[in-house]
């Protein structure tokens, strides 16, 4: 019997171990994939206060580390399913709580057209830091508009010989520094208004047709293409113990409270205003610190 189960091992999922573990519960963490989520695709991390800048892989790392040194334990199951009486069934077991806390964070978005799955690490990629260092001198193509495409577009732009920056409008929703820094580099090419919508190639991707919004079709000769449209959750299986909405995120009514008494939730994956690690990590250490106190009543 754990006081709580952690789902998802991201910033917030991690920060909630780290107030649980602090609180002397115990804690464990499931995690399908890796520790630290989405955060470790971010190249530098610079608006997180009190940290000037920091690589998102340097930022998971000591979390894991803070997590781990005090006994937190994570366990990497996937879960198929979290029972109102916080039972938490994974693919290799099944798990008993008082309290369940959902940091399931989201996925990347595919482009979703004929090719890409044929073509992923074979020329597609949805992580610059991670596979940057393979297009040393080529070419390379980011698509999306906004913080992570911007900062994929960057962090490429000193490691490949060309970047073309393509987005399907002509404003980006990233902060205006990005734009600058990419609009000072000779090597980047923005190209707006368009949507990528084809792949081709052999056993590789070669090259990708895009189209403007007027219906003009230019193909790029390029050798990797980075996708940075943004993310997805994933929350269909919790839909006997929360409300999900039409994008898929969870409702909660204050924050970290789902529908169902000693459920919350924490992160991206919940409906909020603002997705960033501040609001993560905030929303992590409210949601260990509601299911400490209210399993005391
Ligand atoms: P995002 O802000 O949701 O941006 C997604 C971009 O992809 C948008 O420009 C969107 O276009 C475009 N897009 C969406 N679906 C598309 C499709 N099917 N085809 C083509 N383009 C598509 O996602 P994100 O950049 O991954 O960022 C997620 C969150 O993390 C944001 O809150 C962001 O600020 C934050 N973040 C922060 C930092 C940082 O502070 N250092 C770094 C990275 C991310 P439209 O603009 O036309 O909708």
């Amino acid at each position: 019997m754990y006081d709580i189960i952690i789902v998802g091992a991201g910033p917030a999922g991690l920060t909630s171990a780290l107030y649980a573990l602090r609180a002397n519960k115990k804690v464990l963490v499931l995690e399908a994939k890796s520790y630290g989520g989405q955060i470790l695709n971010a190249n530098k991390i610079e608006n997180y206060p009190g940290i000037a800048s920091i690589s998102g892989f340097d930022f998971a790392n000591n979390l894991y580390n803070q997590v781990t040194k005090l006994g937190g334990i994570i366990k990497y199951e996937t879960v198929n399913r979290v029972e109102a009486d916080k039972t938490v069934i994974t693919n290799k077991d099944t798990y008993q709580a008082k309290a369940v806390i959902l940091a399931t964070g989201s996925e990347n978005r595919k482009l979703q057209i004929e090719n890409e799955q044929k073509f992923i690490g074979k020329g597609i990629s949805y992580c610059a830091t991670c596979d940057g260092h393979f297009y040393k001198n080529k070419i390379v193509a980011v698509n999306g508009g906004g913080n992570t495409a911007l900062e994929d577009a960057l962090y490429l732009a000193d490691i490949a010989k060309k970047v073309y920056l393509i987005h399907r409008r002509d404003e980006f929703r990233a902060e205006d520094a990005y734009r600058e820094e990419l609009e000072a580099k000779n090597n980047v090419e923005f190209i707006l208004n368009s949507t990528i919508v084809s792949l081709k190639g052999e056993e590789n991707l070669t090259s990708i047709i895009v189209n403007d919004k007027d219906g003009k079709e230019q193909e790029l000769v390029v050798d990797g293409l980075f996708i940075a449209i943004g993310q997805e959750p994933k929350n269909e299986i919790f839909k006997n113990v929360v409300d999900i909405n039409e994008h898929g995120y969870i409702e909660s009514d204050d924050g970290v409270h789902t529908k169902t008494s000693g459920i919350y939730v924490a992160g991206d994956t919940r409906i909020k205003m603002l997705r960033q690690l501040t609001t993560a990590v905030s929303d992590g250490s409210i949601a260990a610190t509601m299911a400490i106190k209210e399993m005391a009543k």
